[in-house]
């Protein structure tokens, strides 16, 4: 019996991929490995982030890093970072901005419900740009120059979210900010792979950088990474960390934390809420060796066999399945199945309703369920949940 239907909860297929609602990515062994071995000993926080800062700089090509709690925990504690720096009054203070700047201009296009991590800290977010290729009365996407209208006093920094067909690209923006003093964090949570993007996003000037450790790194679901400027880094280590010490005996790994930025030891920050485990951080430190190293794009093949398997079997269901190619050549595809409803007097919305109610509950990507399809994604599947998948697919399709 699984571990979780002792807890009387049903373990899922997940086509899905490594969604947070649905549990994130399976762990390697190695990384479960890591996990066990760093819970038997006990060790200093700060000087375990400091290893952690020294080996995320060197993968991502940034002066200092942090593991934080998953991509989220990043944005409030690189939110934080920017607005209180190293002044021990406001980083107090925050959330409340009172008598400094805490504007962070963002993108229309680019917000999301993920942006209220950055609001968390204390920030009040001025949105610039509209939406109008959604809205279907326009053709233009955001640009630098409403950024750059938007800069007053109140400024604080820009948060930018990446994607591939984000525009203006992230470098103009960069380039803008830095005329004008101001840094930018970018939620690139959901951009690996590709694996070069560790390395490119930052090697844009961007300030600070979070990527999520649960997705594609595969390490625990609930980390995340933040690495860029180690002013910035030093500043967000401070308000995560235990700060429970006397003055007298702190002693922080100086990479880290530069304590002569002190008079005082500033009490439990903003992000205190935002821990994470010396398991935590090994388990993830160990994932993105292993991600970085190229282990991910070597499941690839993996992954295409197993998706065409689900494509061969479902010749006969009234459906249609087609592989969507992804957009470069180290991520993965996606099956995309187009219900054919009139077939089935189903929408594919009752289709997918029916797999998550059946056993076991079956979890397809639910994107465009409106639009008749749904999708098969292979990065939380094995040879033996495919199996499973195709019969249950089958049920419901025939
Ligand atoms: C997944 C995601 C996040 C949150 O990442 P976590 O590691 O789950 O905290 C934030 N922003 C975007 C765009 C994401 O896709």
């Amino acid at each position: 019996m699984s571990i979780y239907q002792k807890l009387g909860v049903e373990p899922i297929i997940n086509a899905c991929g490594t969604v947070t609602r649905l549990g994130g990515a399976p762990m390697p062994a190695e990384v479960l490995d890591a996990f066990a071995q760093a819970a038997t000993e006990s060790v200093p926080l700060e000087h375990l982030q400091a290893a952690a800062s020294r080996r995320i700089a060197a993968v991502t090509g940034t002066d200092a890093g942090l593991v934080t709690s998953g991509a989220a925990g990043a944005l409030t504690l690189g939110a934080a970072a920017i607005l209180a720096g190293h002044n021990l009054a406001r980083i107090e203070n925050l959330p409340c901005c009172d008598g400094f700047p805490n504007e962070l201009i963002i993108a229309r296009e680019q917000r999301s419900g993920y942006d209220h991590a950055v609001r968390a800290a204390g920030a009040t977010l001025v949105e610039v740009g509209f939406n109008e290729i959604v809205s279907n009365a326009g053709v233009r996407r955001t640009e630098v120059w409403e950024y750059e209208a938007a800069i007053t006093s109140q400024t604080a920094g820009i948060v930018y979210v990446h994607a591939d067909d984000s525009r203006p690209k992230l470098e103009q923006v960069v380039a803008m900010a830095h005329k004008h003093d101001l840094p930018v964090l970018v939620d690139a949570a959901g951009e690996l792979p590709p694996r070069s993007n560790l390395v490119d996003i930052p090697a844009t000037g961007a300030d600070l950088v979070s990527f999520s450790g649960g997705k594609a790194i595969r390490g625990p679901q609930s980390t995340g990474i933040l690495c860029g400027r180690r002013a910035l880094i030093s500043s967000a280590a401070l308000q995560m960390l235990d700060m429970d010490d006397h003055l007298d005996l702190w002693d922080p790994p100086e990479e880290l934390i530069d304590q002569s930025q002190f008079t005082g030891i500033p009490r439990h920050g903003i992000g205190r809420g935002l821990k994470v485990s010396k398991e935590e951080i090994v388990a993830l430190l160990t994932a993105l060796d292993l991600f970085a190293s190229g282990d991910f794009d070597r499941q690839l093949i993996g992954y295409r066999r197993l998706l065409q398997t689900v494509a061969d079997s479902l010749s006969q269901a009234k459906a249609n399945c087609r592989m969507i190619e992804p957009s470069t050549h180290d991520r993965w595809p996606v099956l995309e199945v187009t219900v054919d409803s009139a077939a089935l007097s189903r929408s594919a919305m009752d289709v997918c309703r029916a797999l998550r109610n059946g056993t076991p509950p079956v979890y397809v990507g639910h994107g465009s369920l409106h639009e008749g399809r749904f999708q098969i994604n292979p990065v939380c599947l094995t040879d033996a949940a495919t199996d499973v998948l195709i019969t249950r697919l089958l049920e419901e399709l025939s």
